[in-house]
């Protein structure tokens, strides 16, 4: 067990036999971590003898739609008053976008996060920045708590790890991460039919269009920055929606002599959501964090007030200034 704060953890345990209906909530437009510590955590408190409700605001991806108990969550908020709401995987309150209204209902507030950037929102903060993934945090917790953990839960935290850790490649996997996932696979889950389902059912349109965009990669600053952006209107023409053409941002990270990947998004006229992806040398939460988004040191995201064009501008000097330093 690695976990830093641990007194912050048995005081997280106090709350808890202290509650008797808990929310969960994670980030809004779910990935894999928000997804999978929202519902392996759901699933052992429900296991462990708690009533619980779980929330997320956004559609949830179609490659995640296999996970245990996905049924279970509730896309809107509501006036339910819970003793304790756990905020799950979100670096700073506007993440969890109209459930906020459930947050403030809700009469104590825990989070649990790995994001560097978290800025403590809750009652109790339970940040810690070495873990691979809040699933993989969620699971020590539980596991320090003695609470039964079963395959369905497993499920969902093996699927919560394989995906902040880029499959077991990045540099937030540690020996520890591998000996977590360990046991999850002693728990009796098909890891190969989780990454199956997660990495290689993607729609036809959805392989097309990621094609096309990534052929038009555009490269600055002696190609150590990449960069794609998607329009509304190149979904438009294949029928895709945005939250379906995830992934982009890493593939052209992974190219020789890139630095830094950079992802636009048009979600509306004057708002574009920016990724950024490292492969090291260059922090790219220290850039994020100054427009108000967060992230780690190697995967970072924002969101502009601005066009994609003029988000392109912005992001092209910032990331000029940043590899001069
Ligand atoms: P993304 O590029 O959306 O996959 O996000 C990369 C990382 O940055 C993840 O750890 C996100 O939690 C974080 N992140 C993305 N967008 C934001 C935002 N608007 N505010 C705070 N953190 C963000
Ligand atoms: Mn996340
Ligand atoms: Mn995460």
């Amino acid at each position: 067990m690695n976990l830093q704060n641990i007194n912050y953890v048995n005081l997280f345990k106090d709350k808890l036999d202290n509650s008797k209906s808990i929310a969960l909530m994670s980030h809004k437009d779910p990935d894999g971590d928000c997804l999978g510590s929202l519902l392996g955590f759901g699933h052992i408190l429900q296991t462990n003898g708690k009533s619980i409700k779980m929330y997320l605001e956004g559609e949830i991806p179609f490659n995640f739609r296999f996970l245990p108990d996905i049924s279970k969550i509730f896309n809107k908020p509501d006036n339910d008053i819970h003793d304790l709401v756990l905020v799950l995987d979100c670096s700073d309150i506007t993440r969890i976008g109209s459930m906020v209204d459930v947050f403030n209902n809700s009469k104590k507030s825990v989070c649990i996060d790995h994001h560097v950037s978290n800025d403590g929102f809750c009652d109790l903060d339970i940040i810690e920045s070495d873990y691979s993934s809040t699933g993989e945090l969620v699971y020590e917790i539980c596991k320090h708590f003695g609470y039964l953990i079963d395959k369905e839960a497993a499920t969902n935290i093996y699927a919560a790890i394989l995906t902040d850790t880029g499959k077991f490649i990045y540099n937030n996997t540690s020996s520890q991460t591998m000996r977590n996932t360990a046991e999850l696979i002693d728990k009796g889950i098909n890891f190969s039919k989780i990454a199956e389902n997660i990495y290689g059912n993607e729609d036809k349109n959805v392989f097309l269009i990621k094609n096309r965009i990534m052929s038009e990669v555009e490269f600055y600053h002696d190609g150590k920055v990449s960069l794609a952006p998607i329009t509304k209107a190149i979904l438009d023409d294949y029928g895709v929606s945005l939250k379906d053409v995830d992934g982009i941002v890493e593939s052209i990270r992974d190219i020789e002599g890139v630095m830094v990947s950079c992802v636009l998004k048009e979600i509306s006229f004057k708002n574009t959501k920016v990724s950024l992806r490292s492969k090291g040398e260059i922090d790219v939460s220290a850039i994020s964090v100054r427009y108000n988004g967060g992230g780690h040191e190697r995967a970072a995201g924002f969101n502009l007030e601005s066009d994609i064009n003029e988000s392109k501008k912005i992001i092209v000097e910032q990331l000029r200034k940043q590899m001069e330093d």
